[in-house]
């Protein structure tokens, strides 16, 4: 997608404070973070969100769910605990369209979410 934030990140068009890469996924340091830990983990390829992934994105959800939990590790934050959050559409917030997972940690977290 030529107008997408994310996708200029992910083929390294954009700069962005990198945290993980592979073919399939690439993971940076949010720019406004909301937590001391705040990592953005999106799909290489453009997935606009959650409402556009297809039953053979399956394995692809899977594998951005595991880089979450590595980060975790590698930051150390999965032992005090950590949260992983996919805003969808307006009422969650979403403001890139562009299929991304919060890493979020490094305080409490509050629940339920505002
Ligand atoms: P959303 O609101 O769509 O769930 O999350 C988008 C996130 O992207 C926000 O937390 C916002 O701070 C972050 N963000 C927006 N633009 C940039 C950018 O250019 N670089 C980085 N690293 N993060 C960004
Ligand atoms: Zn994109």
């Amino acid at each position: 997608m030529a107008d997408c934030l994310f996708c200029k990140i992910a083929h390294a068009e954009l700069k962005a404070n990198q945290a993980y890469r592979d073919e399939r996924v690439v993971a940076f340091h949010d720019i406004n973070p909301q937590a001391p830990v705040h990592v953005l983990i999106v799909p290489v390829r453009h997935i606009e969100n959650l409402l556009a992934l297809q039953e053979t994105d399956k394995e692809l959800l899977g594998h951005l769910h595991l880089v979450a939990a590595r980060l975790a590790r590698e930051l150390g934050v999965a032992e005090g605990g950590f949260r992983v959050v996919i805003n969808t559409n307006r009422d969650a917030g979403q403001s890139v369209p562009h299929l991304h997972l919060h890493l979020l940690a490094g305080r409490p977290l509050g629940w339920p979410p505002g």
